[in-house]
């Protein structure tokens, strides 16, 4: 059985201590490879080998960096259909999703930002105190960075990090979820075969705990780009705090939709249903509190719960799929218990609320990690159910009659990551839009991604944001030097 190797230095070594960790098939249940079990020696020789490469790949012109990182997309665009396939049977998506999302988005990251650096322009200041001074703002990579990625959209989040870091000028060291290793694994040699120089990207596979808190804790790191959960995003600040590093945190959500009974229905339901469970709900801005204005509530009920039912959960690699498998046997566990407790907290299960059985009697797929698209009501904004994260199919749906009790609703949460707004009513959606607590508000539409705007959460959604100059403005030092002219 395959096992997969850290990448360091340009060459593909095995863990020091040759321990590895099982990978499951989400879709079967069965391990189909190894994952190294990283430690903090791994993380020092790939530190050791991003720290050697920085004088080399810093000093390099943004058009020089600009051509290789296009190099590695055009490399990456070859293998579309290896890697998709590849990203389906690691995480569970189907692969229609990863063929139209998740690699494509790949290559997208890595052409945005080689262009992005290129059209860049830097700052500068003349005439106070007095027109004899200049001063001018560069930006100067920061040195070796830490990028640490989640298993839900593994290699567009680790390129989204990885791509506007190695364009100014850093150098990485990638550590990305130990349940889905794969494409970055493979990603590794679409560098190679792109002529990236060794060094300037390294992937060390492994645990959070083993692998990623040493990556964090280590002191010729001063930055970390971190996406996750909110907990995990809690142990990365405390931890990297005696080093003052500079920090990106992408982590949780619970996200509202708020539907007004003006909204153009049809459209409303379809983009409603995508935004409840695209990619399984395991996409932190998916929607997970549905909000309906009184008049249109049953009638909304009866479209949606209809929609949703027509949802295909399937082999995650036939292209007819709609939704495959959960990651992983403990998720699933996780999101039976979510179900267990909204009952209690009497919630009305509307549709699903239970495993999916996929495949004939006999098949493989009887064992995967497969849930019906759930949709619960009856719960009250404050259960548990509407105030904790679940990260998967399950939705609530909640009525409202007025703008100002949805508004108290939405904000009601501990997150702030995303929120989408359904109506005809322009001023509304604006002035709605502006009063809710989240990083992005969406106005009759979801999952509009363009990539120079700012990303990033309120409340326990994150601190920082990525995106276009925001990260370049990240992932670089802003230094400002005045000359007397
Ligand atoms: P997680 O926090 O368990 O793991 C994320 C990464 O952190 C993994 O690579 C993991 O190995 C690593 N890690 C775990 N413990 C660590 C430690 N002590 N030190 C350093 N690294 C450690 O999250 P997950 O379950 O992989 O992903 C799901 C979560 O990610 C959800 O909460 C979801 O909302 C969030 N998410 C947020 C965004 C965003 O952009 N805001 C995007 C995707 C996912």
């Amino acid at each position: 059985m395959e096992h997969l190797k850290n990448f360091i230095g340009g060459e593909f070594l095995e863990p020091i201590d040759k321990n590895y960790i099982p990978n499951y098939n989400p879709s079967i249940g069965e391990i189909y490879s190894y994952v190294p079990d990283s430690n903090d020696k791994d993380i020092e020789a790939a530190v050791k080998a991003a720290k050697d490469a920085f004088p080399m790949w810093s000093s390099k012109s943004a058009q020089e960096r600009s051509n290789i990182i296009y190099k590695v997309a055009d490399e990456l665009e070859k293998r579309l259909t290896e890697f998709s396939k590849a990203e389906s049977k690691d995480q569970g998506k189907g692969v229609a999703l990863s063929s139209t999302l998740d690699i494509p988005r790949s290559i997208a990251n890595l052409r945005f930002f080689a262009g992005a650096i290129l059209h860049h322009k830097d700052e500068a200041y003349h005439g106070v105190p007095t027109p004899n001074f200049i001063n001018y703002t560069i930006k100067v990579p920061v040195g070796v960075v830490g990028l640490i990625s989640p298993w839900n959209l593994p290699l567009y989040l680790m390129t989204w990090k990885l791509a506007p870091a190695i364009a100014v000028g850093n150098t990485v060291v990638v550590k990305p979820s130990e349940m889905t290793s794969m494409t970055s694994y493979l990603f590794a040699q679409v560098c190679k075969d792109a002529g990236l120089p060794d060094g300037v990207v390294n992937f060390v596979f492994g645990t959070g705990p083993n692998a990623g808190s040493p990556l964090v804790r280590h002191p010729s790191v001063p930055l970390i780009s971190f996406t996750g959960g909110t907990k995990t995003g809690e142990i990365v600040q405390q931890q990297a705090a005696p080093f003052n590093k500079k920090l990106s945190l992408e982590l949780g959500g619970k996200n509202p939709a708020l539907i007004f009974e003006d909204c153009k229905f049809e459209e409303c339901i379809e983009q409603t249903v995508r935004s409840s469970f695209y990619n399984q709900g395991e996409v932190c801005l998916c929607t997970s509190r549905i909000f309906v204005q009184d008049k249109i509530y049953d009638k909304f009920i009866k479209a949606f719960v209809e929609k949703t039912k027509a949802i295909i959960i399937g082999d995650p690699q036939l292209q007819t799929t709609q939704m495959g498998a959960l990651i992983s046997a403990d998720h699933l566990k996780k999101i039976e218990y979510y179900v267990d407790l909204a009952k209690q907290e009497g919630g009305e299960i509307l549709a699903g609320g239970k495993r999916a059985q996929v495949g004939e009697e006999g098949s493989p797929l009887r064992n995967g990690y497969f849930y019906e698209p759930t949709i619960i009501g009856g719960l009250t904004p404050t259960s548990r159910v509407m105030q904790e994260e679940i990260f998967g199919p399950v939705i609530t749906i909640c009525p409202f009659s007025t703008e100002q009790e949805v508004l108290g609703y939405a904000n009601n949460v501990e997150y702030g990551l995303a929120s989408t707004v359904w109506s005809q009513d322009i001023d509304r959606c604006n002035r709605v839009a502006k009063s809710i607590e989240s990083g992005i508000t969406w106005i009759n539409c979801w999952m509009i991604r363009d990539l120079r705007t700012p990303f990033g959460g309120y409340k326990k959604s994150g601190i920082g944001r990525e995106g276009g100059d925001y990260s370049i403005d990240f992932y670089t030092e802003q230094k400002n030097i005045c000359m007397k002219i």
